[in-house]
């Protein structure tokens, strides 16, 4: 990957404003519908429609998609409002329909990201071809697979290459549906700063009221894009229902969302500054969760001490995780005399947690 401009340039050569705004519904389900959206779209910010014609469902028993047939009503959209079309792929033979089938943009959804075989036959099917290929970011927390996968791609000499990030699945409960998990996205951007990065809050969010500030982060965090569920009566749609929003708030929304601009030299600093702060930002979030996590084991801690009749206070048990601590934080760069603080603040935290146990 070492020409990473190349990776960039497709965006501005499809002459695709910024920030990429691609929008529409999970899934395709009857011509009427992919068409009424479509015309809804052609008015917003939106450039390119999505719809979903193979749905990777996580269990049986769900709407899988209206197949290849989907694809000629997307072809109508397209000769009728102008936009641009994506769809999921997810073997060699979506490929060969889609390509049959003009469709403008590819994208490689989460759970087939995760299948290195799978990948690669797509990449194969795509070999030669200049068609942009959007890969989702695994569902499980894992950047390697998800560099794996954009790797696979550029060496099958697929390099209109672009990434989107949908969050990560989790078996604890939260308030997103697959938690955003911001850093590996970050890191990932860090590592290749010219690989086009879209944001999708939909399956982030898996509901409607945190779309808007999801994008706002994307948009602070410099994402190239946003991917947007977006049908005219969410509620009754076939896939996703609770999580897609009408255009008309798509609409509002990129009125609303604020777009730094990169112009004079004070503007830049100013988004380098906002920047990093939306890093900050998002690294102070994860540090609060992880305390609360910390301490909600303390309080089990607390009651398995209080059943057995335990003293809360465990001296030797305390010093080993001081001394580790202070050796990890070594390597980190971080002082003694800071661990020393923080790791006390948090030890006088989880007394207070376990005294409260004791108590009751
Ligand atoms: C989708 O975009 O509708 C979809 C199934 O996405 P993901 O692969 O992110 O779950
Ligand atoms: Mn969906």
């Amino acid at each position: 990957m070492e020409n990473k401009k190349e990776l960039r340039t497709w965006l501005d050569n499809m002459k695709l404003a910024h920030p990429l705004v691609i929008a529409g519904p999970c899934s395709a389900e009857t011509e009427e519908q992919v068409l009424k959206i479509a015309h809804q779209l052609k008015d917003t910010d939106a450039t390119v429609l999505r719809a979903g014609i193979w749905k990777p469902r996580t269990r049986p028993g769900n709407f899988e998609g209206v197949g290849a047939l989907g694809l000629k009503w997307m072809q109508r959209a397209k000769e009728e409002t102008g936009m641009l079309l994506t769809t999921e792929v997810a073997n060699a033979n979506h490929v060969e329909h889609a390509l049959k089938h003009d469709i403008d943009i590819l994208w490689i959804g989460a759970r087939t990201t995760v299948s290195p075989f799978i990948v690669q036959e797509i990449a194969d099917a795509l070999k030669g071809t200049d068609k942009p290929v959007l890969i989702k970011n695994p569902v499980n927390p894992d950047l390697s697979l998800w560099l794996g996968a954009v790797e696979r791609f550029h060496s099958a000499d697929v390099k209109n290459l672009g990434v989107i990030h949908r969050g990560f699945s989790t078996y604890e409960k939260t308030r997103y549906r697959n938690n955003p998990e911001w850093q590996i996205a970050i890191d990932l951007q860090n590592r290749f700063p010219d690989l086009p990065l879209i944001l999708d809050p939909s399956h982030i969010a898996g509901r409607r009221d945190i779309i808007f500030d999801l994008c706002q982060t994307a948009l602070d965090l410099n994402y190239d894009g946003l991917m947007v569920e977006t049908h005219y009566d969410p509620d009754n749609a076939w896939s996703d229902a609770k999580q897609q929003i009408k255009p008309e708030v798509l609409d509002q929304m990129t009125v609303d969302l604020k777009i730094r601009e990169e112009e004079s030299e004070a503007v830049e600093f100013q988004n380098k500054l906002s920047t990093a702060r939306t890093k900050i930002d998002v690294i102070d979030h994860q540090l609060i969760e992880m305390l609360g996590k910390r301490m909600k084991i303390s309080d089990d801690i607390g009651r398995l001490k209080k059943a057995n009749n335990v003293a809360v206070l465990q001296t030797k048990r305390w010093n080993e995780i001081l001394g580790k601590m202070i050796l990890q934080g070594e390597d980190q760069n971080l002082s003694e005399e800071f661990i020393l603080k923080v790791f006390k603040a948090i030890h006088q935290e989880s007394i207070n947690h376990q005294e409260i146990v004791y108590k009751k």
